[in-house]
């Protein structure tokens, strides 16, 4: 039987996931236990994939920027932080239960998937219609509105089949803890639900001490805890994960200049680290959130369809000014080319890295099958590929392992590098095609005789013969941020 596009979505998302482990990128957290939900430990070629993306994103930032600077701020804050921001009050999800499968989903999310089914059946204006009353609804916050739509829109679980839905809640999902060792003492703190706060409690503090001025901004990565209703789609939601995220102060009045100014300069990050344009869109959100006055997404078309890997939001002087109003600290930039004191502006560039990661695990992910062979390998940018090359001996014998041990003396302290001598060489070629390394260098007799090795090129397969001596530049030509940087 035929398999359905959505099947077809899906088998690939599970190879993805199962390559993901299987060689060294993602686990589930505590597998010996079973897991924990929505919780992913990265591996060792993970790990470096992932510092590398971190890097990058930090050093587009700080370093192309120059009136961009960071900071690392605690996970831990002062609980009024986030009464002020908001959040305690109302970050929430609408959760709504099937009576029959007893499973828990967001209802909203509930209505997009239906939406997004009715638009690749073509029925577009019925699609359309169902968003716009979800966003009416929402707005209005009328969740018994919102059961009504699942219900009369004939939404049913996809486990039980049913419409048995129980009333839409909502669901907080800052997780809490307490601080202070001594019950009576204790007080609840929170897990930050995003790094944004940190940067806004200490806008004064940078502002003065980097000696910044409007416009500058602050960046940051760092962990975020959200207890999300439904983890699914792998690293896509996590319960625990990480925030690349950069605010940026602007005078009242010129939010939106920036605001469209930001929004290109992300998509061409995008489209520079290797994304192609058709998989790429730009999402206008209908429903702002309580401190935006524009906001937008940047979405990917990951195997499951269109998603958020990135929100580009004008948040107003919503945060500064409540952070002023509670802790009865003025927030304010006096600036000295119209010589007058004003909260700033600000417009937030937030994206997540483990999203960001399998954006990129996705994007690289290729299966070459011709009638002779199947080749499936990791088409990493060789910027941010986790292992930059490989130096392989052809045999283990005749001194070639000492000879491929001095060019991996040699390169070593610039780059990741892999050395390896055990197997055939067309397995060893396999092995880092698997985890995406773009080079290969096969040290053999000749180079015994002329100080010659073959390089092999990952995505072609094509081989060529350079000197030693060459290796270094080609390596670090290849791998250079600056090849992304000049895109930008
Ligand atoms: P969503 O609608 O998918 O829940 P959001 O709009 O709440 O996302 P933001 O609060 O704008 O997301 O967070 C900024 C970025 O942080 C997102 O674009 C995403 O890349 C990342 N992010 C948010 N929640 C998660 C999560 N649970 N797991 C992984 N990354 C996340």
């Amino acid at each position: 039987m035929a398999k359905t596009a959505n099947q077809a979505e899906n088998a690939q998302l599970k190879d993805i996931i199962s390559h993901a482990k299987e060689y060294g990128f993602v686990y589930p957290s505590s597998e010996i236990y079973d897991g924990l939900q929505a919780v992913y430990d990265y591996g060792a070629y993970g790990v470096e994939l992932k510092n590398n993306l971190k890097r990058l994103w930090w050093e587009t930032m700080t370093r192309l920027h120059g009136n961009i600077v960071g900071i690392d701020a605690a996970i831990f804050m002062h609980p009024t932080t986030w009464k002020a921001s908001g959040h305690v009050d109302s970050f929430n999800d609408p959760m709504i239960d099937n009576k029959d499968s007893k499973k828990r989903y967001r209802a909203d999310v509930l209505v997009e998937e239906h939406a997004a089914k009715l638009e690749n059946e073509g029925k577009e204006d019925e699609a359309k219609a169902l968003t716009a009353a979800l966003a009416r609804l929402l707005e209005a916050e009328d969740l018994a509105g919102v059961r009504d739509l699942i219900v009369n829109t004939g939404i049913a679980c996809p486990i039980s089949g049913t419409t048995n839905w129980t009333d839409v809640r909502q669901f907080n999902l800052m997780f809490s803890t307490q601080v202070g060792s001594v019950a009576e003492d204790a007080s609840t703190i929170y897990l930050r639900p995003e790094t944004a706060q940190g940067i806004f409690v200490n806008f004064l503090n940078v502002q003065k001490t980097a000696r910044m001025k409007v416009p500058f901004g602050i960046a940051q990565i760092g962990k975020a805890f959200r207890n999300e209703i439904v983890a699914r789609q792998f690293i896509f939601r996590m319960r625990e994960f990480e925030q690349m995220e950069m605010q940026f102060f602007v005078r009242p009045g010129s939010e939106l200049e920036w605001y469209k100014q930001w929004a290109e300069t992300r998509m061409n990050w995008h489209l520079a680290l290797g994304t192609p344009a058709e998989k790429l869109r730009k999402h206008d959100h209908e429903k702002l959130a309580h401190y935006a006055n524009a906001a937008m997404d940047i979405e990917y078309e990951f195997p499951f369809g269109f998603k958020e890997v990135e929100g580009i939001h004008s948040r107003t002087d919503f945060d500064l000014k409540s952070h002023q109003e509670f802790s009865k600290k003025k927030q304010q930039y006096f600036d000295p080319e119209i010589n007058k004191n004003y909260i700033p502006y600000v417009i937030e560039t937030s994206i997540g890295a483990d999203r960001l990661f399998l954006l990129t695990l996705c994007n690289a992910f290729t299966e070459e099958k011709t009638e002779e062979k199947s080749r499936t390998y990791l088409k990493f940018h060789p910027a941010i590929a986790p292992v930059k090359a490989a130096i392989l001996p052809i045999t283990k014998k005749d001194g070639l392992p000492e000879k491929a041990q001095e060019i991996v003396e040699m390169l070593k302290y610039d780059f990741n590098i892999i050395y390896e001598d055990a197997a055939s060489i067309g397995k060893r070629y396999t092995r880092q095609d698997l985890i995406g390394t773009p080079f290969c260098i096969a040290v053999d007799h000749q180079t015994l005789e002329d100080n010659t090795v073959t390089i092999r090129h990952r995505d072609t397969t094509e081989q060529e013969r350079v000197s030693i001596s060459e290796l270094h530049g080609k390596i670090a030509e290849a791998t250079s941020f600056r090849r992304i940087f000049e895109k930008i």
